[in-house]
């Protein structure tokens, strides 16, 4: 395996990008036979510049929700693209769109479009402080909600005074979350949840159904809205908000990723009590308006309705979880699997608390030199295009890592 035309191209890039790349696309903190970039994508395969190909457990960070190039979906896409996209005002298909999302997700009355999943936190956010014309909004400790100032994780370009109205809780724990809301005394705009906490580097934790119902409870008691920030885990969880499941309906959930199976268009969706404040704020985009990405969202929530992608990626998940238990048992190391089996984060215990991140980066080389893109601290997504031979093969790919790993004390 060589990586000399994407080494020429992270040399070219250094030049004239800072840092070579920025955000969670740079492979900077990543083994450093990592490929930066990629030349081709077709369902569960991305191929790098030099020919390799990978079997991709990121999905794009999460917008491959069906597999790349889906040809329904990219037909429509580009027929719409063809007749128009971005114009002076939006297509017929932005109601269309609005009417198919509010009959897909419960608790949604009405939608609002945008590109990124930070447009749908902070139009969220915003929305929320609106409401009432409160101030206070808390934040799961850890959690990641987009890269604007009030919640990019790194306080570089930022002033303290961005966040000088966040209060901070620890994510399923009901004390911490009850002394936050009493911190924000009269002045609570909203509680902001994930879905499930999918925090980089740490366990993953489903979410306790006493703390959901406890966030609901609170947010009615004090008239502030309970905003789920779906961008990561929606459409992976389930066909409608994710804590549809354990019977919590949030005000406001944001939505991107994966809502046109990797076309550009996020979205705020919101229940009929926080409509008046959505209404009041302004906020808008150049590009939020264009007709392509709505026509392929239209085209993947029909998939979503219409075929078994989630049970698929369900036993896909399973597939892979079982069989790495299998391999870690049979080599006698341990293995943390965590969130969702969907949605697998997978590290190694150092045996004090924390994860061994040497033994982490040597599997993900090992993997990643036998042709299985894997992360080894941030959550990975599988696709519906994944089939059982290419879990298989990763499996197999597995094996051989682990094996090789035998160097290093576990
Ligand atoms: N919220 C969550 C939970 C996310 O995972 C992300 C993206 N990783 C965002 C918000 C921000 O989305 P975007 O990068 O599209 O702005």
């Amino acid at each position: 395996m060589t990586l000399e035309n994407d080494k020429q191209l992270r040399h070219r890039a250094e030049k004239v990008i800072p840092n070579g790349m920025y955000g969670h696309q740079s492979v900077l903190l990543l083994p450093p036979e990592t490929p930066q970039f990629f030349s081709k994508a077709k369902g569960a395969y991305l191929w790098d510049p030099d020919g390799n190909r990978y079997i991709d457990y990121l999905c794009g960070y999460g917008p491959q929700l069906l597999g790349y190039g889906h040809e329904e979906v990219d037909e429509a896409y580009i027929r719409q693209l063809k007749q128009i996209d971005v114009a002076t005002g939006p297509t017929p298909l932005m109601v269309d769109l609005a009417e198919a999302w509010v009959g897909l997700v419960d608790h949604a009355d009405w939608a609002m479009f945008c590109k990124n999943g930070t447009d749908a936190t902070t139009i969220a956010l915003m929305t929320a402080r609106a409401y009432r014309g409160r101030k206070k909004v808390l934040i799961a400790q850890g959690a990641y909600h987009g890269a604007a100032n009030w919640c990019t994780p790194f306080p570089d370009g930022t002033v303290p005074d961005d966040r000088a109205h966040l209060i901070s809780y620890t994510y399923n724990d009901v004390a911490s979350l009850e002394a936050a809301v009493e911190e924000a005394g009269d002045d609570l705009a909203a509680i902001f949840a994930s879905p499930f906490k999918h925090d980089v580097l740490t366990e993953q934790q489903l979410p306790d159904p006493a703390y959901a119902k406890r966030a609901r409870a609170l947010c009615d008691e004090k008239d502030a809205l309970l905003i789920v920030d779906e961008i990561r885990a929606g459409l992976r969880i389930a066909r409608d908000a994710s804590w549809s499941l354990i019977g919590v309906k949030p005000d406001l959930t944001s939505w991107g990723k994966s809502l046109a199976n990797g076309h550009p268009i996020s979205a705020l969706l919101g229940n009929d009590k926080a409509k008046e404040a959505a209404g009041k704020i302004y906020v808008t985009g150049s590009f939020w308006f264009a007709g392509a990405a709505m026509a392929a969202s239209m085209v993947t929530l029909k998939l979503i309705r219409e075929s078994n992608y989630l049970e698929h990626m369900i036993a896909m998940g399973d597939r892979l979880r079982a069989g790495l238990n299998e391999i870690a048992e049979r080599r006698g190391i341990e293995i943390s699997q965590t969130g969702p089996s969907q949605m697998p984060l997978i590290m190694f215990p150092d045996g004090a608390g924390g994860f061994n991140m040497e033994i982490g980066y040597e599997f993900t080389t090992g993997l990643m030199r036998r042709g299985v893109y894997f992360h080894p601290w941030h959550n990975m997504f599988i696709s519906a295009a994944m089939t059982a031979d290419d879990i298989d093969l990763t499996l197999t790919a597995a094996d051989e890592a682990i094996t090789s790993l035998s160097h290093i004390a576990v």
